[in-house]
C-alpha cells in the first residue's frame, strides 16, 4: 500500500531522514514513535508530497509521490503537525472549502460534510469561527479535513499533542474507529499513546529506522527470552549448581543479595519456556526458601529508551543484536510451521 525506499532528507549537512524504508500494509494502525527531532514530521510531509526529498522514492498504492503526485495525494488524508486552518471560517465554511480543493463531487459535498461532523463531533459548533474553539475542536477540524473524501491512508502527525486527558481520549477512540476503514499512519513521541493506540510501531531515532514490529513483540524481542529475576535464601554456590543442572534455562548470574544469607539470581530461559513452577519444586526441596520472584521483561519503555538513547558507539551494536534476535525469532518461526505443516502432512 505504502512503500518507502530509502528516503534521505538533508538539511544542509544534516541528515533529517537517513536511508529509511519501510511498508505499510492495509488496515492496521501505524505508529512512528520517536523522541522530538528523530524525522518524524520530516518523513510523513514527504510521503504526503508536501516536501520534497534527497534520495529515495514513496510509492502510493503504485503511485511514485515525486512523480504522480495527483494520483498519489488523491490516496491520502494528512494532519500536519500544524493544521491547516483557517482562522476567520466557521467549520462548516472550512470543509466546504477543503471539499472543493479534494475535488469531492457538488453532490456529494453536504452528506459528506454532515457524515463527517458527526464522526468527529464537531456538529455542534458548526457554525462557530475556528478560532474561538478549543484546541480539542480545533484538532477535530483538522481531522475533518484529513477524512475528508474519505481517503484509503489517513496520515496524523502528533494528532494529540497539546490536549487535555479526556480530548486525548477522545481523540483516540476516533482513531480507532477511522481505523475500521482506514489505515492510519500516526506519529508521536509519547510511548503510552502508541503502545495504546497501534498495532505496528515503527521506532525512528536521529532519522534511522532502529525497530519496528507490534509493541508486544518488540518488547519480547529485545531479550528474546523470560527472564526471572529471584532472591533465595541459601549458599551461592549450591544454588548456581542447582539452578544451572536445570534443563530448560538458557543462562543465569548469580550476585550477593542486599538480603543477609540471599543471593539474587538471574535466570534466563527460552520465550515460550515457564520454569516458575520448576524453581519452586527445586528450591522448596532444597529447603532454600524463595523471597522473591518477579518477571523481568523490558517494558517498551526500556526498549524505546535503549533504541533511541544518544551513545552513538554502541547504537550501531544495539540495533545490530536486535535484528539479529529478530532475525533468529523468525527462524525460529518458520521452523516451528514448517514442523507444523510436515506433522500435517504426516496425518
Ligand atoms: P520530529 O517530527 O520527529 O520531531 P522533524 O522531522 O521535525 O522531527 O525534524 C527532524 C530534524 O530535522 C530535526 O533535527 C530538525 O531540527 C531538522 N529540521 C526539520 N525541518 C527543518 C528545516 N526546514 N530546516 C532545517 N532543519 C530542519
Ligand atoms: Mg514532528
Amino acid at each position: 500500500m505504502i512503500e518507502v525506499k530509502n528516503l534521505v532528507k538533508q538539511y544542509g549537512d544534516h541528515i533529517a531522514v537517513d536511508h529509511l524504508s519501510f511498508t505499510v500494509e492495509k488496515g492496521q494502525i501505524y505508529g512512528f514513535l520517536g523522541p522530538n527531532g528523530a524525522g518524524k514530521s520530516t518523513t510523513m510531509n514527504i510521503m504526503t508530497g508536501y516536501l520534497s526529498a534527497t534520495e529515495g522514492e514513496v510509492l502510493i498504492n503504485g503511485h511514485n509521490i515525486f512523480e504522480e503526485p495527483e494520483e498519489a495525494k488523491k490516496c491520502i488524508g494528512y494532519l500536519p503537525e500544524q493544521p491547516p486552518l483557517y482562522m476567520d471560517m466557521t467549520p462548516l465554511e472550512y470543509l466546504y472549502f477543503v471539499a472543493e480543493l479534494k475535488k469531492i463531487p457538488k453532490a456529494d459535498r453536504a452528506q459528506m460534510i454532515a457524515d463527517i461532523m458527526k464522526l468527529v463531533k464537531i456538529t455542534d459548533v458548526c457554525e462557530r469561527l475556528i478560532r474561538n474553539l478549543s484546541k480539542g475542536y480545533k484538532q477535530r477540524v483538522g481531522l475533518a479535513q484529513a477524512i475528508m473524501g474519505y481517503p484509503e491512508i489517513i496520515i496524523l502527525d502528533e494528532p494529540t499533542v497539546g490536549l487535555d486527558p479526556k480530548q486525548i481520549i477522545e481523540i483516540r477512540d476516533l482513531i480507532k474507529t477511522l481505523s475500521e476503514k482506514h489505515t492510519v499512519i500516526l506519529s508521536s513521541h509519547i510511548l503510552s499513546e502508541v503502545s495504546a493506540v497501534c498495532d505496528y510501531v515503527m521506532i525512528i531515532a536521529h532519522g534511522k529506522l532502529v525497530a519496528s514490529d507490534t509493541p508486544d513483540n518488540l518488547s519480547k524481542l529485545m531479550l528474546g527470552s523470560n527472564v526471572l529475576d529471584l532472591t533465595i535464601k541459601g549458599n551461592k554456590t549450591m544454588i548456581h549448581e542447582m539452578v544451572s543442572a536445570l534443563p530448560d534455562i538458557d543462562s543465569m548470574e548469580v550476585h550477593d543479595s542486599a538480603e543477609p544469607g540471599c543471593v539474587d539470581i538471574v535466570v534466563k530461559s527460552p520465550q515460550n519456556v515457564d520454569v516458575r513452577e520448576e524453581l519452586f519444586y527445586k528450591f522448596s526441596e532444597a529447603k532454600c526458601p524463595i523471597m522473591m520472584m518477579k518477571s523481568s521483561n523490558m517494558s517498551l519503555e526500556e526498549v524505546f529508551l535503549e533504541l533511541t538513547t544518544d551513545k552513538a558507539s554502541t547504537k550501531q551494536e544495539k540495533k545490530k543484536t536486535f535484528f539479529k534476535k529478530k532475525e533468529e525469532e523468525n527462524k525460529k518461526e518458520e521452523n516451528k510451521e514448517e514442523k507444523e505443516s510436515s506433522n500435517e502432512s504426516n496425518i
